[in-house]
């Protein structure tokens, strides 16, 4: 049984991630987060009262808040998910981005190499830093016929995949420099249940069932490669506790659609489970709206995943129509979770839990 650290454990992935390592494995986790607009207590409901869990509210970027968090819980692994996320927060003001993505993981990788050189060498030699990070610091991919792969170099286009691409360079860093072992992972877009309704597939969602337009940056044209976050979820289980130190994982879905597609999906799945429409509305796919481009927008990502297939045995479970499906599910019968984020209240909750804060 080992205890993982969770950065960011209230976000989308995290939460994904605890709630997967707590129902699927016999291992605890401690999760720490600052509880940004991005974090929400009630996407680790399902698991906070389950006795592996424990959550501390606290900024990466506090060196002593890091120390004493490592020193109290001990972990064997940290996962260090927390990070500022959203590429249009990042245009219009890249300052958090600069905090936390890039000072932030620096101070906590500060923070977990003095943890590990305390530990007694068993624990030492097992310890993993697991870096989670975005196909998006590879950049745009002019051949239309290419795959990203662990070696491609890295370009960022946007302050939001700079910053991470930064990240990832002082990982590897303190991992040639002090040796401290770390993995990294670098995934494509993700979708599932539990996302802030500001990321394109639940924005197209809730916008849909509100009658409101379907915003599409610029042609539509855009194409990402999409992965049902539990994939990504027991991917990242697997590269943390399995994965060969010092190395680097490509994860993707195969799913490559642009991003027309991916709102017309959603449509379609409106008019099957949802034929009841809004006032004034004939079908979904008349909201559709065209709006002015993402400055820096990337034309094309796609993953090669053949390394984490051959190494480590993982493959997607979930095919985009299936997940596509499960998701626009979760948000008809979640109305609770999503209406809290839109009213804002989801910001005041507390997990009730008496030392779990
Ligand atoms: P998210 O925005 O949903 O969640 C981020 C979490 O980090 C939130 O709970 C937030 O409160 C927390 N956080 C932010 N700043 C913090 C700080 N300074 N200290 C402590 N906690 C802080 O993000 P996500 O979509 O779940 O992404 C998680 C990670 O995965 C990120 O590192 C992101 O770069 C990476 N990633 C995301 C995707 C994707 O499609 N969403 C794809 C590949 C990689």
């Amino acid at each position: 049984m080992r205890k993982i650290l969770v950065t960011g454990g209230a976000g989308f992935i995290g939460s994904a991630v605890v709630r997967y390592i707590l129902e699927q494995t016999r291992d605890s986790v401690v999760v720490v987060d600052k509880l940004t607009y991005a974090g929400n207590l009630s996407s680790l409901a399902p698991v906070a009262s389950l006795p592996g869990f424990a959550f501390e509210q606290a900024d990466i970027g506090n060196g002593p808040e890091m120390a004493r968090i490592l020193d109290t819980y001990q972990p064997d692994i940290v996962m260090h998910l927390a990070a500022e996320s959203h590429v249009d927060r990042s245009i219009d003001g890249p300052a958090a981005f600069i905090d936390t993505n890039i000072v932030g993981t620096y101070t906590l990788l500060e923070a977990a190499r003095h943890y590990w050189q305390t530990l007694e060498p068993v624990k030492k030699q097992a310890f993993r830093f697991h870096h989670i990070s975005t196909d998006e610091v590879y950049g745009d991919l002019h051949d239309s016929n290419g795959f990203f792969t662990e070696q491609t170099p890295y370009a960022p286009s946007s302050p939001y995949s700079a910053s991470k691409a930064a990240s990832d360079h002082l990982v590897r860093a303190w991992s040639r420099t002090y040796g401290l072992p770390v993995v990294v992972t670098n995934c494509s877009n993700n979708y599932g249940p539990y996302h802030f309704p500001e990321k394109l597939i639940p924005l197209t969602i809730l916008n849909g069932l509100a009658g409101k337009p379907l915003p599409v940056y610029g042609d539509g044209q855009q194409i990402r490669d999409w992965l049902y976050v539990d994939d990504h979820a027991r991917a990242l289980y697997l590269v943390a506790t399995t994965g060969k130190t010092g190395e680097t994982w490509n994860i993707g879905g195969h799913n490559e659609r642009t991003n027309l597609d991916v709102v017309e999906t959603v449509c379609t799945l409106l008019e099957e489970l949802v034929p009841e429409k809004p006032a004034g509305v004939c079908h979904y796919r008349d909201l559709i709206t065209f709006v002015a481009d993402r400055p820096g927008h990337d034309v094309r990502y796609a993953i090669d995943a053949g390394k984490i297939a051959r190494e480590l045995g993982w493959l997607p479970q979930e095919t985009f129509d299936s997940g596509m499906r499960k998701t626009v599910t979760w948000y008809l019968s979640n109305k609770a979770w999503w209406q809290q984020v839109q009213d804002g209240s989801y910001q005041g909750q507390r997990l009730g839990l008496a030392g779990k804060e």
